[in-house]
């Protein structure tokens, strides 16, 4: 069986979570686990058709990998060797919605998983590159509004894997989004976003 699974992390850099905290968001110290469907999906070329009426919507740009299966229960350091690919993507987020979501307690689908809302790169082939020695930009409108070096991140893309295999059998073609760093802003109708990375590539969408 394969999977068009999105799994995506939250609050995996601290620089991030402190800057989300003005808003409620509560600084934990654990991640957050959340899914979008296959059609929130948008490759490079197509366009971002940005949701109206539904308050400030957010880049946040993320290391993806996507996984050959491995099933349950999966030990941190066999994790790596689930990975069959690796790219940059978008978890777009509408970020007044999913405050007020959270505040109420209810879940953040409508938030997180419209339609749309994951622009994902082409993956690359994963070839045992230190997923924690990378960096990656985020440029709206030829200005950088985010930077990531791996290295911060609070939960590796191993300990990800792991935690999500104690809930689920992991699938060939389940895709990981491993959460954002700090500089997630909003996005406006005629936006031009880039994803980049030496190590990875350049992916660029145009929002409508
Ligand atoms: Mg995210």
């Amino acid at each position: 069986m394969s999977s068009t699974r999105i799994f995506c992390i939250g609050k995996n850099y601290a620089e991030h979570v402190a800057e989300l905290a003005h808003l409620g968001h509560n600084p934990d110290g654990d991640c957050v686990v959340f899914m979008k469907p296959a059609s929130a999906l948008v490759p490079e070329g197509e366009p971002i058709v940005l949701p109206r009426g539904s308050g400030s919507i957010h880049h946040e740009a993320e290391l993806v990998v996507q996984l050959t299966g491995g099933g349950r229960d999966i030990p941190v350091d066999d994790a790596l060797n689930w990975i069959s690919g690796m790219t940059l993507g978008l978890d777009l987020t509408l970020r007044d919605l999913q405050t007020d979501l959270k505040n109420k307690g209810k879940p953040w689908e409508l938030a997180k998983a419209f339609d749309g809302s994951a622009p994902l790169g082409d993956f690359k082939p994963y070839l045992d590159e230190d997923l924690q020695a990378l960096e990656f930009s985020c440029y709206v409108n030829g200005e950088r509004r985010q930077h990531a070096r791996t290295a911060d991140m609070l939960f590796s893309v191993a300990r990800q894997i792991h935690i999500l295999s104690q809930t689920w059998s992991l699938l060939p073609g389940d895709i990981l989004y491993t959460g954002t760093p700090k500089g997630v802003g909003p996005l406006e109708p005629g936006d031009r976003i880039r994803l980049e990375s030496d190590a990875i590539g350049v992916f660029e969408w145009q929002c409508e």
